[in-house]
């Protein structure tokens, strides 16, 4: 059986087999959750990513995880907000297809989301999540290695409307 949950915390400290970067396109490493994530994996991580050739907004590439509790890394690039007429939405929907893709690519079972966008990118929270969810929805319909999808949320806001979102698509099924 597959899961989708919303856990308030720091995803650097998720025990699971990929946890995914909100980068920035040339995947050097940056602020917000980026920098926390180049910071607790350590200086092997950048190393590795000076190898990937940068990576284009909506798409994702795999890393180890180094230091982190988590094997692996998945970089995935969200749009940045301009109103939502240059197809923000639709490039961040490919962020978490892309990401589970690569997740089920490489055989991986847990996967945890941070707001991707939701920060500097400023992509509203609430539309969102509503993307996140329907998207991981969506790719969890067909069968893969990928049992366990987890929305990490930084502030209780967020928990509460991925929770919402969750919960209410699941009484519809
Ligand atoms: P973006 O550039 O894609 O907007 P940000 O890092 O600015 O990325 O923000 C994306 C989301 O990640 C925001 O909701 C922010 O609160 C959240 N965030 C920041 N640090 C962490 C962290 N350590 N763990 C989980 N989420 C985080």
């Amino acid at each position: 059986m597959t899961i989708m949950e919303a856990i308030r915390g720091d995803i650097t400290q998720f025990d699971v087999d990929a946890i995914v970067n909100a980068a920035n396109t040339s995947l050097m490493g940056g602020g917000g959750v980026d920098g926390a994530i180049h910071r607790a994996a350590g200086p092997e991580l950048v190393a590795e990513c000076m190898t990937l050739n940068g990576c284009r907004t909506g798409e994702a590439k795999i890393t180890k995880g180094y230091r982190l509790k988590a094997r692996h890394i998945i970089h995935s690039v969200g749009p940045v907000w301009h109103g939502g007429g240059k197809g923000e939405p639709e490039l961040l929907r490919s962020c978490y297809t892309n990401s589970l893709k690569l997740a089920a690519a490489h055989d991986l079972q847990s996967i945890a989301f941070p707001c991707i966008s939701t920060g500097v990118y400023r992509f509203p929270p609430g539309q969102a999540a509503e993307i996140a969810v329907a998207a991981a929805r969506e790719f969890l319909r067909q069968p893969s290695s990928v049992q366990r999808v987890i929305f990490c949320c930084f502030s209780d806001q967020d928990r509460q409307r991925y929770e919402a979102l969750i919960e209410c698509k699941t009484q519809q099924q």
